[in-house]
């Protein structure tokens, strides 16, 4: 049995031919017609030299080519890395030479960013670009000496139909992913076929599970894994579909789940919080859902306990770039009595929380969450010491603060690095931002700690007012005075338009702080 996940584009254009496995605008691609454009596009990579083990950097808007690149990399036993499309040319550039690409795939709509990308000097390993087009733009751009510009379709063209079964080890990567970088530069996670697969069956078991039958649409970028890991490629395992959203738009994604009748719905926090507020929310008819989810950051309980207000059941998942996605779940019969935790580990994966020495904390003492499992990645691209300090005797290392309380469910307080410590006591941003949430004049918060002569450091709430709305600094600092313990209540409250995020939708805290320090980090 061939494990690649290029085995479940074999196995489904058998079993699901006629189903649509991918739908974009007026493209619906069947499981038989994929297999076959991906059986061509393996082949016609094949024929420019791209093999096993070769790397092939993706840098496109959601689109149904996106997945195609991705299933033909598979196939072949190369490594797919998919780009941020936020990212500033010199960045990509770096990303494309870190990872010693052979081959650029880039989606027209973004010929800009993959200029300037390709006019940086230390673009040298690659040999060919591949256009892939966007709607009537025909954006091709200027490629360095030796290396061939093609366009996708004659390229795909190029290749043979038929199944080919390359050699493909399921511990074999399949994937140099990046993380979000909210915290620092985003490393590349590599992640194998097996993590893909062992992810994919988790997510289809948690919750309600997933089948043929289900439908989603994803505007969350495919190249982070809440757009790719979370639904898109579980449901390929099950013979399910997913509807490409290129660009998200909160009235727009509402009108789509009404019109394909999407049965489940994962969306980032930041997302969430956008459809939520869309204003005739009721008018949409979103009877065929089943189920909402989401994860990547921690999501308001005012959102949670709106969507479930509308009598879905809502999913917290916890997940991460280097867990492949999901790592913990809270199951939707525990979803009002836990509200705020993310429950427990998927099967097969074990979860701890440990002290700094590595032992484990007392039950309901706030420690590092550490995860071992079959979805957990190898190791970052080129980066020993990170990887070494990462994965420790086995367990890898999150970098955020949990507590496990007396049943069991996992509750994430915080990254360590957002903790803050006010006059000796510990500060979780998170709890002071989901009280803040609640309250009627506020959009949008997030809570950071800032150097202070007295106290070591400060609570500062950056505070986005509803639109209208006027809010004063004391009546925010009064408002979480009153439910919270004092010393977990802003000090200073800022007033911003709007709060700096990253491509993930994730609140940047670093640009936060040197907004507010004037300190880099
Ligand atoms: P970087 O590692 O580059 O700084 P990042 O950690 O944001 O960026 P991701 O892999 O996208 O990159 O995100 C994983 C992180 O997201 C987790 O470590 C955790 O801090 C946060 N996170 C994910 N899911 C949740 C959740 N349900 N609740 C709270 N935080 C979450
Ligand atoms: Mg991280």
């Amino acid at each position: 049995m061939d494990n690649g996940l290029g085995y479940w584009s074999y196995k489904h254009a058998d079993l699901n031919a006629d189903r649509e496995a991918f739908v974009q605008g007026e493209s619906r691609v069947t499981y038989a017609l994929f297999n076959v454009r991906t059986n061509k596009l393996a082949s016609a990579l094949e024929g420019i030299g791209v093999g096993k083990g070769d790397r092939v950097a993706l840098l496109s808007t959601n689109s149904i080519e996106f997945m195609e690149v991705l299933f033909a990399v598979a196939k072949l036993g190369a490594i797919c890395v998919p780009l941020n499309f936020r990212l500033a040319g010199p960045e990509l550039a770096y990303a494309i030479v870190n990872s010693e690409s052979r081959a650029l795939f880039y989606s027209a709509d973004l010929h800009g960013s993959t200029q300037a990308a390709l006019s940086v000097p230390e673009v040298v390993d690659l040999q060919h670009v591949v256009c892939i087009p966007v709607d009537e733009a025909d954006n091709a751009v200027d490629v360095p000496d030796g290396v061939t510009l093609l366009g996708y379709e004659a390229l795909l063209e190029s290749g043979r139909p038929q199944d080919a079964h390359h050699a493909v080890d399921a511990d074999d990567p399949l994937l140099i992913l990046y993380t979000s970088g909210t915290t620092g530069r985003p490393k590349g996670a590599m992640l194998t076929h097996h993590n893909m697969y062992a992810n994919a069956i988790h997510l289809i078991l948690a919750g309600q599970g997933l089948s043929r039958y289900d439908k989603t649409i994803t505007p969350c970028p495919l190249f982070h894994v809440g757009g790719l890991c979370v639904h898109t490629v579980p449901l390929f395992y099950t013979g399910g579909c997913t509807v490409i959203m290129r660009e998200f738009d909160p009235a727009g994604l509402l009108k789509m789940m009404e019109q394909e009748k999407a049965t489940v719905e994962f969306l980032v926090p930041a997302m969430w919080s956008a459809v939520v507020r869309v204003p005739d929310f009721d008018s949409y008819d979103l009877s065929a859902l089943r189920y909402t989810q989401s994860g990547g950051a921690p999501c308001p309980i005012t959102v949670i306990e709106f969507l479930q207000s509308k009598g879905w059941d809502f999913l917290e998942g916890f997940g991460m770039t280097e867990t492949c996605a999901g790592a913990m779940v809270l199951d939707a019969d525990n979803a009002t009595r836990k509200l705020g935790a993310v429950g427990k580990p998927v099967m097969h994966d074990d979860a701890r929380v440990v002290d700094e020495a590595g032992a484990d904390v007392p039950q309901g003492t706030v420690g590092e969450l550490v995860m071992r499992g079959p979805n957990i990645f190898i190791g970052y691209w080129k980066m020993p010491d990170a990887t070494a300090d990462a994965i420790r005797d086995g367990w890898f290392h999150t970098g955020d603060l949990a507590r496990i309380d007396d049943e069991g469910f996992f509750w994430i307080v915080d990254r360590k690095k957002d903790m803050i410590i006010t006059g000796g006591e510990n500060v979780y941003p998170i709890e002071t931002e989901q009280v803040l949430h609640h309250h009627p004049a506020i959009a949008d918060v997030a809570v950071i700690g800032v150097p202070d002569e007295k106290w070591g450091e400060t609570v500062v709430a950056v505070v986005v007012p509803e639109p209208g709305a006027t809010l004063a600094a004391e009546e925010v600092i009064g408002y979480a005075r009153e439910r919270i313990a004092r010393y977990k209540a802003p000090t200073r409250v800022e007033m911003i338009e709007e709060l700096p995020r990253n491509a993930t939708g994730k609140i940047l805290k670093r640009e936060l702080r040197r907004i507010y320090t004037g300190r880099e980090e």
